[in-house]
C-alpha cells in the first residue's frame, strides 16, 4: 500500500510530527531500525519534506548512513513513512545525497536497492488507482498526490541513472513493473495517444517522465522492447532505435521538426554527446510562469522551443561575415545538442577541458571581435564559459566553411582567437582523428556533411586543413595558438 492522502495527519506541522511518530512507533515493527533511529529519522524527513530544511536532512544523513542498516531495513522503515507522508521534491533532494554518495557502498547499495522498488511501487499504484476511473484528471486536482508521484519519478529517475549498486534484476523487475502499468492503461499511457492538457492537465509531462524511468532504467535498453511497450511509432520509434532518444512532445512536433531532429543527431557523432531525450515543455502543458512544472531526472536531455521550421529564421554571422540565414528551431537544436557536446566530450577530457579554458580566457573580455560570435555583449564569454563552445556551433553547423573565413579574416586584421577557436571546435569533432567535419545548411535545414581531412603538428595539435584539395597552414607557438 502506497502513500493515500485521506491518511494523512491534520494540523500544524509540529502537532502532525508528534502525531505521526507516535503512530508510527505504536504500529507492529513496521521496520528493524533502532526506535531511537526511527523516531528521530521520521521527524527530520517530515522536516526534509519542507524547502531550506538543511539541519534536519543533516540529521536524516546521519541515521540513514549507519552502515548496520540494510535494504530490509530501509524498506520496512520507507514503506511506513510513504504509507502516511508523501514524498516532496525537497525531500527527494535530501534522500537522493545519501542514495548516491554516503561513503560506504553497502549504504549506498541499500538505500538505492530500497527506495528504487518502493518508488516503482508507488508510481504503480498511484497511476493504476487514478487512470482506472477519471483517466487522470484526479492528478491535476490533488495536489499532495501529483506532488508525490512528481517527487518519485524524479528520485526514480536519479537513481536508475545514476545509482551504480542497483542491480540487473532490479532494473529488469522495476522497468517489467512499470510496462505493466503501460500495458493496463494504453489508451492514456501509450506515446502515440495525444492527450488533451485540459482535460488531463499534468498527465502528459507525468506520462513523459514515465517514458524516461522506463528508458533508463533497463541498461542496456533494448530499443525494439522499449518502444513496443510504451507505443512509440513512427519517427518516434525511429529516433529510439537510430539515436537512443526519446522525444518527449506529446506529439506536437510536426513531420519536418522531427525530420530535422534526425538530421542534426546524424552528424553529431553519438560517442561525443549523452544525451537521451529532447522534449518541448509547452506541448507537454508543462510550464506554470514560463518555468517547467515536472522536471525530468535522470539522463541528461535537452528542451527546444516549438517554433515550426518554416517559421522564425535567425543569422548567427556577425556583420564583417556574409549572412547565412537558418530556420530558428534548427539554430536551437545545433546550440543546445553542442551544450551536451560540451557537457560531454570537452568537460569529460581534461585536455580538451584545459585548453577550452585557456581559449576563453586569453580572448579577454573587452572586444567581442576577438570571438567568433562577436555578435554577443562585450565580457559575455568571460562570464557565460558554459555558452562558448555551444556558441560556436551556431556558426559552425550553419555553415562551416563560412565560420573559418570569418576566422581568416579577423586574423589578417589582428583579432588572432577566432582562428583558435575554429581550430579547437574542429578538433573536437576530430574525435583525435585524421580529420573532421565541416556542416553547411539550407534554409530549410537540410544539412550536407563533408569530412575534411586535417593534419597535426608533433604535439598532435592541428595544424593542417584540406578543403576542396587546397591545404591551409597554420603555424603555431609552443602553447597551441597559431601564429601565422
Ligand atoms: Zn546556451
Amino acid at each position: 500500500m502506497g502513500y493515500l492522502p485521506r491518511v494523512r495527519v491534520k494540523g500544524s506541522t509540529s502537532a502532525r510530527v508528534a502525531a505521526f511518530v507516535l503512530a508510527l512507533l505504536a504500529s507492529p515493527a513496521p521496520a528493524a531500525l533502532a526506535p531511537a533511529d526511527q523516531q528521530t529519522l521520521t521527524a527530520s524527513l517530515i522536516a526534509a519534506s519542507e524547502r531550506d530544511a538543511v539541519p534536519a536532512c543533516g540529521r536524516a544523513h546521519a541515521i540513514l548512513r549507519r552502515e548496520r542498516y540494510d535494504s530490509a531495513d530501509f524498506t520496512g522503515f520507507f514503506a511506513a513513512f510513504f504509507a502516511r507522508q508523501p514524498l516532496t521534491e525537497p525531500l527527494s533532494a535530501c534522500l537522493a545525497r545519501p542514495a548516491l554518495h554516503a561513503p560506504s557502498e553497502r549504504t549506498r547499495e541499500a538505500l538505492q536497492e530500497a527506495l528504487a522498488a518502493l518508488l516503482v511501487g508507488e508510481i504503480a499504484s498511484i497511476l493504476d488507482s487514478h487512470l482506472s476511473d477519471g483517466r487522470g484528471s484526479a492528478l491535476g486536482s490533488d495536489p499532495a498526490t501529483f506532488e508525490h508521484l512528481r517527487a518519485s519519478m524524479g528520485l526514480l529517475g536519479t537513481i536508475a541513472f545514476e545509482g551504480e549498486h542497483l542491480s540487473r534484476a532490479s532494473r529488469a523487475a522495476h522497468y517489467d513493473r512499470l510496462k505493466a502499468v503501460i500495458e493496463a492503461h494504453p489508451d492514456v499511457l501509450e506515446k502515440h495517444v495525444t492527450l488533451d492538457a485540459r482535460r488531463q492537465p499534468k498527465l502528459a509531462a507525468l506520462r513523459a517522465h514515465l517514458y524516461k524511468n522506463l528508458f533508463d532504467l533497463r541498461v542496456p535498453i533494448d530499443a525494439a522492447d522499449f518502444v513496443a511497450a510504451a507505443g512509440f511509432r513512427g519517427r518516434y520509434a525511429a529516433l529510439v532505435r537510430d539515436h537512443g532518444l526519446i522525444v518527449l512532445d506529446n506529439n506536437g512536433f510536426d513531420a519536418r521538426q522531427l525530420e530535422a531532429i534526425d538530421a542534426v543527431l546524424r552528424i553529431i557523432p553519438p560517442g561525443l554527446h549523452a544525451v537521451r531525450h529532447i522534449s518541448q515543455h509547452e506541448l507537454l502543458g508543462n510550464t506554470v510562469g514560463g518555468k517547467p512544472v515536472v522536471r525530468f531526472r535522470g539522463s541528461p536531455g535537452l528542451n527546444v522551443f516549438g517554433t515550426p521550421v518554416d517559421g522564425a529564421a535567425v543569422n548567427p554571422f556577425p556583420t564583417d561575415s556574409e549572412p547565412v540565414v537558418v530556420p530558428r528551431f534548427c539554430a536551437v537544436l545545433q546550440h543546445e545538442l553542442n551544450h551536451a557536446v560540451n557537457a560531454h566530450a570537452v568537460r569529460g577530457d581534461r585536455a580538451l577541458s584545459r585548453r577550452m579554458d585557456r581559449i576563453i580566457e586569453q580572448a579577454g573580455g573587452s572586444d567581442p571581435r576577438q570571438f567568433l560570435r562577436s555578435t554577443l555583449p562585450e565580457g559575455f564569454f568571460a562570464t557565460h564559459r558554459q555558452e562558448f563552445f555551444a556558441s560556436i556551433a551556431n556558426q559552425y553547423f550553419s555553415d562551416s566553411v563560412e565560420t573559418l573565413l570569418l576566422a581568416l579574416r579577423r586574423f589578417e586584421a589582428g583579432w588572432r582567437e577566432p582562428l583558435n577557436q575554429f581550430l579547437f571546435f574542429a578538433d573536437v569533432y576530430s574525435g583525435g582523428s585524421d580529420t573532421t567535419l565541416f556542416v553547411a545548411q539550407d534554409p530549410d535545414c537540410n544539412y550536407s556533411v563533408h569530412t575534411v581531412p586535417i593534419g597535426r603538428d608533433a604535439n598532435g595539435r592541428i595544424d593542417r586543413i584540406t578543403w576542396q584539395g587546397v591545404e591551409l597552414q597554420f603555424k603555431l607557438d609552443a602553447a597551441g595558438n597559431v601564429i601565422r
